[in-house]
């Protein structure tokens, strides 16, 4: 495989960690100790992963992402501590794919690394085959179709929209003001009762138990995800 990841990280040791687990899967590394540079490594290098720590000396992780997204859709995974919450949904709002949050494993890392792989392959490939699946739920998004284990599914224009989206998405974590905003527009991105009823609907038709949902994930104080295994 051998893709380059850009690694934007201060903290030496975090850094020599996520470089010695990333080298040990066969990745190339680049490194980055700030903002600044980070920006211009992610235009110059051959990048196709960028993992952003949000608490760099010189700029807002925020900032970071904006600037990188005029340039480039590369997967944005951001890193940040466990009680900045609200740091994290505003990064992914910003155009960021994913978080890791601190500490994490080299297991934790090489799963989210796997997404965003995953990810850069669909943008490719969606374009020709006009379909997705993922385990016994298959989308067809040309004939606005769903299906689970072989047989149609009767959803709503409003769930079809929201599942559209989750496997436009597959793997990645949304957060609730995205999806808000993709349903019903901007403007609307604190109304999360009606999503909360929608989800629950469509939880109904697509999960064994839609108490434990296993394709549809709820990822607390954050948003969903479309589970991809
Ligand atoms: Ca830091």
């Amino acid at each position: 495989m051998n893709q380059n990841i850009l690694t934007a990280e201060d903290d030496l040791q975090i850094q020599s960690f996520i470089d010695y687990a990333l080298k040990h899967e066969g990745y190339s590394c680049i490194t980055a100790s700030n903002g600044e540079e980070a920006i211009r490594k992610a235009r110059e290098e051959n990048t196709a992963i960028m993992i952003l720590d949000l608490g760099l000396p010189d700029m807002d992780g925020k900032e970071v992402i904006r600037t990188v997204r005029l340039e480039s859709q590369m997967p944005i995974i951001v890193v940040s501590a466990r009680d900045r919450e609200s740091e994290k949904i505003a990064a992914l709002d910003a155009g960021a794919d994913d978080y890791l949050t601190k500490p994490f494993s080299a297991t934790e890392l090489m799963a989210r690394i796997r997404v965003a792989e995953r990810h850069l392959k669909n943008q490719i490939r969606q374009e020709d085959s006009g379909g997705s699946e993922v385990r016994e739920l298959r989308i067809d998004l040309n004939k606005r179709l769903v299906y689970l284990a072989e047989k149609e599914l009767h959803v709503t224009p409003m769930e079809y929209q929201l599942l559209e989206y989750f496997f436009q998405n597959i793997g990645k974590v949304l957060t609730t003001k995205s999806i808000i905003e993709v349903l019903w527009g901007k403007g609307y991105g604190s109304d999360t009762q009606a999503l909360r009823s929608l989800m629950a609907g469509l939880r109904r038709k697509i999960e064994k138990n839609p108490a434990k949902p296993e394709y549809i994930i709820t990822e607390i104080g954050v948003g969903y995800r479309l589970l991809d295994q």
